[in-house]
Order: structure tokens, then sequence, then C-alpha cells
């Protein structure tokens, strides 16, 4: 039998410029899958309309296509598979993991402050009573989905020892076959109300249907694997790898991100930087 396939992937936003930290990100990407004779897939995580921008995604391909890489068509948009991600979501609905949430942001941070715990905890809610959502949901009033953490321990034998394997590192070190513990980020956002999906559920599904064994990506991700691994388990998806990479800083000792005009691949290239110096400087 020949080994599983090392199938990695490089996931941006287009809601802005790709700046040092994403070319690393790419880079250290794309080279473990060349490493491992792997595949390197791109995709566009692009489910948010109101911050996209088709020059982003244009800007994108070019600037990566710049820095020497090289990547499978055609490429995934996310934003062309919103039936993909409603269907994983009905099926969490239609067995009861989910709630809708007529909350605001600022009432989720109400209730967030006013926890037992105060701000430490994350936010657990849980579905009206059905009369007052009918009633809600008859008046139009916007909602959003999210994953009840109480109807999935209920569901899940095995929600307890849930776990991944960390081939990077967390940011607290963590390293090996981790612990997952979905419970630190509360009752997540499965489908935005403006959206129709959110980035957890998204990036489940679209890892699993592109056959994704290594998630390779930056630290400042770690936690969300806690909760992404408990959408595999309940939608019954194969678990990757996960390889959380350190995080680019500037001369400042903050980390580099899409505000910071001065470190896009765009302002280095048009200040004659060359691809060969930037993968240079980047270490590889
Ligand atoms: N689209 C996400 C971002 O731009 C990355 C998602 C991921 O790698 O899981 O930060």
């Amino acid at each position: 039998m020949s080994p599983p396939n090392f199938v990695t992937r490089f996931a941006p936003s287009p809601t802005g410029h790709l700046h040092r930290g994403h070319a690393f990100s790419a880079l250290t990407a794309f080279e473990a899958a060349r490493a491992n004779r792997g595949r390197f897939i791109l995709r566009i995580e692009d489910i948010d309309a109101t911050r996209c921008r088709a020059e982003y995604e244009a800007a994108i391909y070019d600037d990566l296509a710049w820095l020497g890489l090289a990547w499978e068509q055609p490429v995934r948009r996310q934003s062309q598979h919103m039936a993909d991600y409603a269907a994983a979501l009905r099926d969490l609905s239609e067995r009861g993991l989910t709630y809708r949430c007529f909350r605001t942001r600022r009432e989720v941070a109400e209730a967030i402050e006013s926890a037992p715990h105060g701000t430490m905890e994350a936010f657990r809610g849980a579905p009206l009573p059905a009369h007052e959502e009918a009633a809600r949901v008859e008046a139009g009033e916007a909602y959003a989905w999210r994953l009840s953490l109480d109807a999935a321990h209920r569901a899940l034998s095995g929600f307890a020892h849930l776990t991944f394997e960390e081939h990077g590192e967390g940011p607290a070190g963590e390293n090996g076959v981790v612990q997952a513990r979905p419970e630190l980020g509360g009752d997540v956002v499965l489908a935005r109300k403006d959206v129709g999906v959110a980035y957890h559920l998204a990036v489940v599904v679209d890892d699993a249907l592109q056959g994704v064994t290594q998630v390779i990506r930056g630290r400042d991700l770690f936690e969300a694997t806690h909760v992404q691994r408990l959408l595999q388990a309940l939608l019954a998806l194969p678990t990757p790898c996960y390889r959380h990479h350190r995080l680019l800083a500037g001369p400042d000792g903050k980390r580099y991100a899409k505000r910071d005009q001065a470190q896009t691949l765009r302002t280095l290239r048009a200040s004659g930087m060359t691809a060969n110096g930037l993968r240079g400087d980047l270490g590889f």
C-alpha cells in the first residue's frame, strides 16, 4: 500500500493584500507539500461578501505566483459552495445540535461579562422557548445559528476525549496529541446572521471535501482547532494533522496585520525586493 497522501492548503481571505506573514504561511505549506511529495491547495475563503473584494483575490493569485508557488486548479472559492455549508448546518440542526441566537454583538458581550467567571467565560446560550422563537422568526428578526456545546456533549459519547495531533506548536508549546477543549470557545457561531455560514463550519467542511491531511497555518488559529475537532466528530469527518507555525513579527515586535501597508507583498515588490530575496529573508 502506498503511504497516505500528504495534502495541505493555504486558505487566505481576500479582505486585504497579502503581507510577509502570509508569504511565510504559504511558503511553509508549499514547501512541506514539496518535501513530502504531496499536494498543495489554495482555497479562497470569501464567505463574507461585505469584506472580500475581487481585486484582493486577483492580487492573491498574482502575489503567490510571483513568490514562485504553484497550486492545483480549479481553486475552491467558498462563496460558490454555500450549499455545502448549508447541508452541514442542516445535518447538525436536525440532530438538535444548534440553536437560533437572536442576540446582538453587544448582548453577547454583556452575557459573557455577567457570566459566573467574568470575561474568562466564552458565550454559552440555549434555544429560546419554542413560542418565543417562532414569533421572532415570524417577525423577520435576524438570527445566527450557534453550536450547542451542551447538546454536543449529550450527543457524542467521546466528547470529553477528543484529541488532535499537533506537529507544530500551540501558543503554550502544545505539541503531539492534544486534548480538544471546545468549551474554551463556547457555543460558536456556525452561521452568521448576515452571511449564512461562519468560518469554523466552512473550514471543517472544506478541509474534509478537499481531502486535506495536514492543516498548516499560523499559531493564531490554534485555539480554533478545539471546536473544529468537535465539528469533525459531530459531522463524522476525518481529522487532519495540524501544524501551527510561529507568527512573524515586525521590528516593533508586533505581528504583521492587514493594516501594515509597508509589508504587503505588493509594496515590497514595488520597492525592488525580489521573490528570492523575500524567500531568503523568511528562511526558505
Ligand atoms: N481564512 C483564514 C484566514 O485568513 C485561514 C483559515 C485556516 O487556515 O484555517 O486567516
